[in-house]
Order: structure tokens, then sequence, then C-alpha cells
């Protein structure tokens, strides 16, 4: 599964970070989030959807 966090709609809440830290991550320098790795698999697929309904602004994509 291919995991895309949308830079224009993030707003760094970090939530996706709180929920699923194996799969997000928050930049240092704007704290706007990004996906550790960009497809994921096994275990991880239940952590990114965890990690993408976390998010109140609908800015992360699972393809
Ligand atoms: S929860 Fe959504 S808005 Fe907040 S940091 Fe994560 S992707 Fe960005």
């Amino acid at each position: 599964m291919r995991v895309q966090v949308d830079a224009n709609q993030c707003q760094g809440h970090g939530l996706c970070q709180m929920t699923s830290p194996d799969v997000f991550a928050l930049r240092d320098e704007d704290g706007h989030a990004y996906p550790i790795a960009e497809e994921v698999d096994g275990a991880l697929v239940d952590a990114a959807r965890d990690g993408a309904d976390a998010c109140p602004e609908r800015a992360i994509s699972l393809k």
C-alpha cells in the first residue's frame, strides 16, 4: 500500500504520528507529517489506516 501526505492539507497536528509512529514522522522544520516509508505492507497497513483515520484534515491518502 502506498502512503502519501498532502503537504498543502497537512496542518501539523501530529495526530497521525501519535497514532502510528511506525508509519508517520514529523519534519523538524515545519512540523508537517511525512510517511517513513512510502510503501507499507503487513502490520503497517493497519497502522497506516489508523493514522489516516486520525487525521482531521484528511491529508493522508492510501492506495
Ligand atoms: S494528522 Fe494530518 S494534519 Fe496532522 S500532522 Fe498528520 S497528516 Fe498532518
